[in-house]
């Protein structure tokens, strides 16, 4: 079969074009050529989260792979079978693990069995999905398109020393059913959790009391917590809006230099910025949704924003499966996200 070539410098030039080019490589059976991996980057090629993503999607589809190094710019990857099964990935770093799990699970997705999958690396990201946003904001919708996953922390992993760890159980019938969501209906329960680990729990509470102030929630809805002891120090706020339809998990990450008031008034701003629309899923959710629509062969949600994620996922869509998942701006804030699938196709 002739190999799908892909420029890994389009769009916004980052991993997330590779990792979407291995899963739908995997789920189509076609193979990929990829070449510009992660051009648009400060430290381009193969980092070790995608690398880890390129062995995890070659165990997991019996691949052959030519170029998976450290730096590497260019791929072949020629997928044989998907096998589902007990798999354990340790990236070495703290390269995001949810971003490994996602590579792969849509592609587990696709063939019925059960698979248990252990990640090791970071579990609390900047710029990857944290894991409290994987287990109550992704899964539980991938869940409500019929697949049964569930994942399960063993351990905090905050960049840079990693050493988190994580676990997925997945039953899968082999397919998924297309997901309608346009509304969020009501909101049921909020909550947000400052989090420190190896780090004063003064840290936390200083957040609590900006964002108390900004968001005007209720004193049991805002929690400062101390996290077991792990690898290295870490503080992470996390505020998780739970609604009828869809749970919106919004993070914030302190960093050395940045005042704690200060990392506390981002997170509410981008609450603020949720609330201002009524589209149920947020920008990150939105990119990472396109992939089940392809398995499920159909899809339509609302989503707050279309994201230069979410345009390099339209673009590697098209590529391999030849059909449109259009981004239709409805108002300001609200983004019609739909999916025909290929059986629309003449
Ligand atoms: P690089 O940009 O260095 O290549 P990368 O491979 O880690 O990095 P991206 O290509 O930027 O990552 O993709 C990041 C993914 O993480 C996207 O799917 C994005 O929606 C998701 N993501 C980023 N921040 C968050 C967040 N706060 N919550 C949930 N998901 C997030």
């Amino acid at each position: 079969m002739k190999a799908i070539s892909i420029d890994g410098s389009r769009g916004e030039g980052g991993g997330q074009i590779l990792r979407s080019s291995l899963t739908l490589s995997m789920i189509t059976g076609r193979p990929l050529h990829m070449i510009n991996i992660r051009a648009g980057r400060k430290k381009p090629g193969l980092l070790r989260q995608h690398l880890t993503a390129v062995q995890a999607a070659r165990d997991i589809s019996g691949a052959t792979v030519e170029g998976a190094q450290l730096g590497s710019r260019t791929l072949s990857f020629r997928p044989i079978t998907i096998s589902p099964g007990r798999y354990f990935f340790a990236i070495g770093s703290a390269g995001s693990a949810t971003l490994v799990l996602q590579t792969v699970l849509p592609a587990l997705l696709t063939v019925p069995g059960r698979s248990q999958l252990v990640i090791e690396g970071g579990t609390h990201n900047p710029a990857a999905p944290p894991f409290d946003f994987l287990a109550k904001s992704y899964v539980p919708l991938i869940n409500r398109m019929g697949a049964r996953v569930t994942c399960t922390l063993h351990r905090y992993g905050f960049f840079p020393a990693g050493g988190g760890r994580f676990m997925a159980d997945i039953e899968s019938s082999g397919t998924l059913q297309p997901l309608k969501l346009m509304e969020r209906g009501q909101l049921r329960s909020r909550t947000i959790r400052a989090r420190v680990l190896n780090l004063p729990l003064s840290i936390a509470d200083r957040e609590i009391k900006v964002l108390r102030e900004r968001l005007g929630w209720k004193a049991e809805e805002l929690v400062a917590e101390e996290l077991p002891h792990g690898r290295g120090i870490g503080n992470v706020i996390t505020a998780e809006m739970a609604y009828d339809n869809v749970t919106e998990v919004i993070t914030g990450f302190g960093r050395r230099g940045v005042a704690a008031e200060t990392v506390a008034d981002s997170l509410a701003d981008a609450v603020e910025e949720y609330m201002r629309s009524d589209a149920p899923v947020g920008e990150h959710l939105a990119d990472q949704l396109m992939l089940a629509c392809a398995i499920a062969d159909g899809g339509e949600y609302l989503g707050v924003k279309a994201s230069s994620h979410s345009q390099s996922n339209k673009e590697v869509l098209r590529a391999f499966l030849g059909c449109e998942l259009e981004l239709c701006p409805l108002k300001t804030d609200t983004v019609k996200f739909s999916y025909k699938g290929t059986r629309f196709i003449p």
